[in-house]
């Protein structure tokens, strides 16, 4: 192991599964005494060789509101890829187990965590493509942290790569249903949803419509409406996010300047 991101296998105890991922099994794990998850990637799953390349880029992307990747194992199969442990598990799933029980401030405050990754990456022009609550995780003490940013591109699997049934159609913008255009403005308008998830206590977004019905109301100019518990100008910027063109929306800079300034009143 002579790369600096190939991680020794003898340094690592795996522990109990914690759930399945789009890439194989998920596990706990134990790395120089410290708690990690352990994706194991089945090899029919992933363009191996590429996603070897990405994963060097995406562990210079370095940043306290993103789920960190400690490095990989790759000599063996199933590859591994070890990232930083959360607590609390995935987002969706936590706010779901939580009706009720999660603050307006603790709301807002996930809101904040994740514009503050995200505006990250867009300063490294580096496009998520799947941003979505499901795709984030929260720590033990309920920070948010952004995950599995870039990965789409090396799903294998053309049920989700194709418009068809696993597409996130629910969380895209216009421009990535119509001509597959990503950019950092396709992510405002997902974005926009994950925020709509966090006031709908991890609501599924349009949950009685189908894909099909949720493009037709798009381009009819219908939008997901104000969530009960979401206060007004969270809604506003809500509504900014889903602007038709990709030029109209703001950055994650100003949303993150424009919630913080929310989260100080
Ligand atoms: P994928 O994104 O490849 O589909 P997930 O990230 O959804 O896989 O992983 C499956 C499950 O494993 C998640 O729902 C979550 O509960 C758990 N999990 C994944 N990563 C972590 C992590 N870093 N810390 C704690 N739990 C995790």
């Amino acid at each position: 192991a002579s790369e600096e991101w190939e991680l020794d296998m003898e340094d690592l105890i795996l522990g109990g599964e914690l759930g399945s991922g789009q890439f194989g099994r998920v596990f706990e794990g134990l790395w120089h005494g410290e708690k990690v998850a352990v994706k194991t990637i089945r090899e029919e799953a992933m363009s191996e060789e590429e996603f070897k390349e990405e994963a060097k880029v995406m562990m210079k992307v370095s940043h306290p509101k993103l789920v960190r990747l400690y490095g990989m194992c790759t000599q063996q199969s199933p590859m591994y890829l070890v990232f930083e442990f959360l607590e609390n598990g995935c987002l969706t799933e936590f706010l779901r187990s939580r009706k009720g029980c999660v603050s307006q401030e603790t709301q807002l405050g996930m809101c904040v965590d994740v514009s503050e990754a995200m505006a990250y990456l867009e300063s490294s022009n580096f496009i998520h493509r799947d941003l979505a609550a499901r795709n984030c995780l929260v720590s033990g003490d309920l920070v948010v942290k952004v995950s599995d940013f870039g990965m789409t591109r090396f799903v294998l699997d053309d049920q989700y790569t194709s418009y068809t049934s696993k597409f996130p159609v629910k969380w895209s913008s216009p421009e990535v249903i119509r001509y597959n255009k990503f950019s950092s403005k396709s992510d405002v308008w997902s974005f926009g949803v994950l925020m709509w998830e966090v006031y709908s206590e991890g609501r599924l977004p349009y949950d009685c419509r189908s894909n099909a019905e949720v493009v037709e109301s798009l381009n009819a100019g219908l939008r997901l409406s104000k969530p009960r518990l979401c206060p007004e100008p969270v809604y506003q910027l809500m509504q900014w996010c889903w602007k038709e063109k990709p030029e109209d929306r703001p950055s994650f800079l100003l949303l993150l300047h424009e919630l913080a300034s929310l989260a100080d009143h």
